[in-house]
């Protein structure tokens, strides 16, 4: 096997590179500026980490090559060793031609060769992120001297429906990738060569900003490299996609510079007049229409989800949104005091058949069901309903009565320029309302998952447990709260 010392370039830095050379160049050169990864992206990591573990399954009884972080030269001497007895490996490493890579599984195969199979936690084949990212790895392998007879991709089956204990077999997907691979596998000296002088470069090389800067993942540079523009910069644009970096290219930053001739959307420009004339766009009209349709007693309703990789109950599918907690707030009357309803799931069994128990009891026969951004929520309730099929007579009746709040704000009946071009409810709540979620312990849905399902299915103090559960109550409370306040507000314009 050759040994290159010291390795450069990892599969992780040679993504990068292929991203972005100026990321390159900051991980290299000034790594300290590169902000650690926040908490949900270390959630995807540690989830990665499970499904890349179960993964290993397929092939039991390997050989897992420890380190210290680090140490490359100890996991390729280990691998060395462990490649003898010709058992699979799990993180086997080596290093080739200024490449290192650590292999998540290597299965022996007949004639002395090996298969090369990547994990990924993702349901699909994503050509233009995978293939670079297997083929740097058979390049350094084959490189090493391994002689490599195919290469796999391990993806999460998108089908897979959980009945029982996991079985690896049927909740991955091996897809045979050699072949494209073979292809991808061309030029990766050259990648490397290039990437190699943009890390010995003096200084970053000079990139503009553009769609790669989230493609094919979000750069943690990107506050760095996007400071630069104005506040309510041509990127606020409401679904403006390529639209901000052509204006960009013109030398337009501002929202409220770009010229009457440039063509907008209905919705753009409205945005745009808002911006420039200091204050809310509003279409009484639209807006007295659509509450008009609202029915006493009028219910508030919003769901939290746990969606996880590896699904943890019987008939849930990977990643699919199971709801544990509701909060519902009740206006019986237009004076009539605000009721509240909640229900945050407890202990690990799962959820959904209390969460639909409660909710059925807690929601009115009549009247309005408000939601925000409702297709969330009735496609949860659906869901349920194929699991408890008991329920589908009262989902039924419940249906119609369903009124999205987030239509008239998507439709821009009414637009405040401090939404900044968004319609979601943390835009819409303090824009229309002065309301926030400042000083809640939980400010979003991805976070209350997160915390959820560490107080419940982790090992944290019962007071711990204690304190995460009221913060979950008060952040979902305030979601439906928050729709009150909206429609309230809405209603004195509208007076
Ligand atoms: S933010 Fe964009 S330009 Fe800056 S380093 Fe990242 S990808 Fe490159």
């Amino acid at each position: 096997m050759t040994v290159t010392h010291p390795p450069s370039l990892s599969k992780s830095t040679f993504l990068m590179g292929r991203q972005c050379s100026k990321l390159l160049w900051f991980r290299y050169n000034a790594r300290d500026q590169i902000p650690a990864p926040d908490e949900a992206q270390q959630a995807v990591f540690d989830q990665g980490h499970e499904v890349g573990n179960l993964a290993k399954q397929l092939f039991p009884g390997g050989i897992e090559i420890d380190a210290a972080p680090g140490d490359f030269d100890g996991a390729i001497r280990r691998t060395t060793e462990a490649l003898l007895p010709r058992r699979p490996l799990y993180e086997a490493t080596f290093a080739h031609g200024g490449g290192y890579v650590r292999a998540d599984i290597l299965v022996p195969v007949a004639g002395g060769a090996w298969d090369l199979v990547e994990v990924k936690s993702t349901t699909r084949l994503q050509e233009e992120v995978h293939l670079p990212d297997i083929a740097f790895q058979a390049f350094a392998l084959t490189g090493a001297g391994i002689p490599l007879r195919k290469c796999f991709l391990a993806h999460i089956n998108g089908e897979f429906v959980r009945r029982g204990p996991i079985d690896p077999r049927k909740f991955f997907t091996l897809e045979d990738v050699t072949q494209p691979v073979s292809i991808w596998s061309r030029d990766i000296e050259d990648q490397i060569d290039a990437m190699q002088r943009v890390i010995g470069a003096r200084s970053h090389p000079d990139i503009p900003i553009g769609p790669h800067c989230g493609n094919p993942y979000p750069c943690p540079l990107h506050d760095h490299c996007w400071s630069f523009l104005p506040e309510a910069s041509v990127f606020t644009l409401y679904r403006g996609g390529a639209k901000g970096f052509t204006l960009l290219k013109q030398g337009i930053q501002k929202l409220a510079d770009i010229p009457a001739a440039v063509s907008l959307t209905n919705t753009q420009a409205i945005q745009r007049a808002a911006l420039l004339a200091g204050q809310p766009h509003i279409d009484r009209p639209a807006l007295a229409a659509f509450l008009g349709q609202l029915e006493y007693p009028v219910s508030f309703l919003d769901f939290e989800t746990i969606g996880p990789a590896i699904p943890l109950f019987d008939d849930a599918s990977p990643y699919q949104p199971i709801p544990f907690q509701f909060s519902l707030h009740i206006r019986r009357r237009a004076a009539a005091p605000l009721e509240h309803r909640s229900f945050l799931a407890e202990g690990t069994a799962d959820p959904r058949p209390e969460f639909m128990r409660q909710l059925k009891a807690a929601l009115p026969a009549t009247g309005s069901v408000v939601a925000y951004n409702a297709g969330f929520e009735t496609g949860r309730l659906r869901e349920c309903c194929e699991l408890l099929p008991a329920f589908k007579p009262w989902l039924r009746q419940v249906t119609p009565r369903i009124v999205d709040l987030l239509l008239p704000f998507r439709g821009f009946r009414y637009y405040h320029p401090a939404q900044n071009g968004s319609n979601s409810m943390k835009a819409v709540l303090p824009a229309l309302t002065g309301q926030g979620y400042e000083g809640l312990a939980i400010q979003e849905g991805g976070m209350a998952s997160r915390e959820f399902l560490r107080v419940t299915h982790g090992q944290v103090t019962a007071a711990e447990r204690r304190r995460v559960r009221r913060d979950l109550e008060e952040y979902c409370g305030l979601d439906t709260l928050g729709m009150v306040q909206i429609v309230d507000q809405l209603k004195r314009l509208t007076a």
